[in-house]
């Protein structure tokens, strides 16, 4: 399991090399092993959010971009797909190696990009590479076929066969990690990809094409091509070519998507966003109660699809936990991603900084008792004071995501209206239970409305399992042996071991 470290730090030196490379060239797409401008010639602006100051300039895909990269991914199909799982397998043993060689340039990048933190970045680009790797064992194992013996005369059985061109479109809050969770399982069943980056935080992607090729994946195997949502992504969405689409992003995001791929009747896996609660009976060890819930709230700015933004407490406790949550929320560490100690860097985008902002408003206009933060930090970029607002489970603040550095404390007074305030959201992701009593921690887990519950714990990811969400969280499980259901199709096989009788109209 991948562990939070900070590691040495990264050079000034080289943080202005990455810096000067990434600011002298437009970042291209990658398609059919090419570096490919916009058809149309056109590029966008990446900012970085710590200053809000341009990054690095993007080619600004269309739909005739995409048309070349499906192009180029239905091309590449039957050959990955044909190739021995051997060399397969070393295909992507090679990916995770080379993102390992360059971790420091992937961590400075994703810092500067999407104003996440170094510790936590280097986190996952050890996950990064470890997604290839994990998937990588896959490729030689056999993958969930059965068979179906039928007495001395049939045998019926099933194998898991590869789709073809899948198209990828992710976030920008974990972008390189979040990409890298997708492309793995399906390149490793056979499947070529088509990525398409979020438009706040492409640089990433740009290097990993940079990474694909270096790797000598075939050309067209993966494919990346940048763009908004509305022209590149709806253009993946819509093409023909492409019968697999996987959307991470937020649930108005799943709910277009999944319309636009009713027409084509595509297969569609969507993660979504959260509103997940963290628990807290008075029973509780709850030194550990309070690190994991800040944590939770708090790592990855709060842009967290996982986060824990709403904090249940029981009510002997909740003034005592309150304030031992406000304690610790205003000696959070704000400061710029590279630096070693920050704990929470900037939002990604003015634009979602406003969004937070507006959200703190509604939260004081509602009535909220407002406890800590509640404030835009410093004279520039993107920066917002981790805040703790003491509220109600119907308000605003405690039923929308947020997506930023905002916890809403919430008092229950027994096991069952805790359940009833903690399924009161239309999300269902992830839920959080701190109690010592094991049989109310297992009741919990089980009436609680999320795809995956921590007992006793923050989110503490184990590859092997499911990782989705249910109601408008998500609809697939992807993880471990989980994703092939989504990358596969399962295909019957009837053979007759003898001669059975066979029907014979029309013979006279
Ligand atoms: P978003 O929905 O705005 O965008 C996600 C991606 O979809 C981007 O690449 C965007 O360009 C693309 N997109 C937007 N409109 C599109 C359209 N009409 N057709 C095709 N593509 C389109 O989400 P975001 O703001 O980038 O990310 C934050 C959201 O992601 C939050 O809700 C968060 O909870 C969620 N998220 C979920 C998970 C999970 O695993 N459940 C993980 C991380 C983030």
């Amino acid at each position: 399991m991948t562990q939070l470290t900070s590691g040495p730090a990264i050079s000034p030196a080289f943080i202005d090399r990455v810096r000067a490379r990434l600011a002298a060239n437009v970042v291209p797409h990658f398609i059919g092993g090419r570096w490919l401008p916009s058809q149309r010639g056109e590029t966008f602006e990446t900012l970085d959010p710590s200053t809000n100051r341009p990054l690095a300039r993007v080619a600004r895909g269309r739909a005739e971009d995409v048309e070349v990269a499906a192009e180029a991914a239905s091309r590449a199909f039957p050959g990955w797909r044909r190739l021995t799982p051997k060399t397969r397998k070393a295909c992507l043993v090679r990916i995770a190696e080379v993102i390992e060689k360059h971790g420091d340039e992937l961590a400075t990048i994703e810092c500067l990009d999407a104003g996440q933190v170094l510790k936590v970045v280097r986190a996952q680009i050890a996950r990064a590479a470890e997604n290839f790797r994990f998937y990588a064992e896959y490729v030689e194992k056999a993958m969930d076929g059965r068979t179906y013996p039928v007495g001395d005369e049939w045998l019926n059985y099933t194998v898991r066969v590869p789709v073809g061109p899948c198209g990828i479109i992710t976030p920008w809050n974990s972008p390189l990690m979040l990409s890298t969770w997708r492309i793995a399982p399906a390149l490793a069943s056979g499947n070529t990809v088509i990525l398409k980056p979020a438009e706040w935080s492409p640089l990433t992607a740009g290097k990993l094409a940079e990474i694909f090729e270096e790797a000598e994946l075939p050309p067209g195997v993966v494919n990346v091509v940048h763009g908004f949502g509305e022209e590149a992504g709806a253009a993946l969405v819509a093409h023909p070519k492409v019968p697999l689409l996987t959307l991470t992003g937020e649930s108005a995001t799943g709910t277009i998507v999944t319309k636009a791929a009713a027409d084509h009747l595509k297969r569609v896996s969507l993660e979504l966003g959260g509103k997940s609660p963290s628990v807290i009976f008075a029973d509780a060890d709850l030194d550990r109660a309070l690190d994991g819930t800040v944590f939770q709230i708090f790592s990855l700015n709060g842009e967290r699809c996982t986060a824990n933004s709403r904090v249940l407490i029981q009510e002997s406790i909740f003034d005592e936990f309150v304030a031992r949550l406000e304690q610790r929320t205003v000696a959070v560490r704000v400061g710029h991603p590279l630096e070693l100690d920050t704990e929470v860097g900037p939002l990604i985008h003015p634009e979602h900084r406003d969004r937070v902002l507006d959200y703190l408003a509604i939260g004081k206009q509602e009535g909220a008792r407002l406890v800590a933060g509640g404030v835009a930090v410093g004279s520039e970029g993107n920066y917002v004071a981790p805040t703790l607002f003491c509220g109600r489970n119907e308000m605003r603040i405690a039923q929308e995501e947020i997506f930023g550095p905002v916890l809403v404390a919430i008092p229950f007074s027994d096991e069952a209206d805790a359940l009833a305030k903690a399924n009161d959201v239309k999300y269902g992701l992830a839920a959080y239970v701190w109690t010592s009593d094991v049989g109310r921690a297992h009741r919990m887990a089980l009436g609680m409305d999320a795809g995956m519950t921590w007992v006793n714990s923050h989110n503490v990811r184990h590859l092997p399992t499911p990782f989705g969400g249910m109601k408008q969280s998500g609809t697939h499980r992807e993880g471990g042996d989980y994703a092939f259901e989504f990358y596969t199709e399962l295909k019957h096989i009837a053979v007759p071991l003898g001669r059975h009788p066979i029907p014979q109209f029309g013979k006279r």
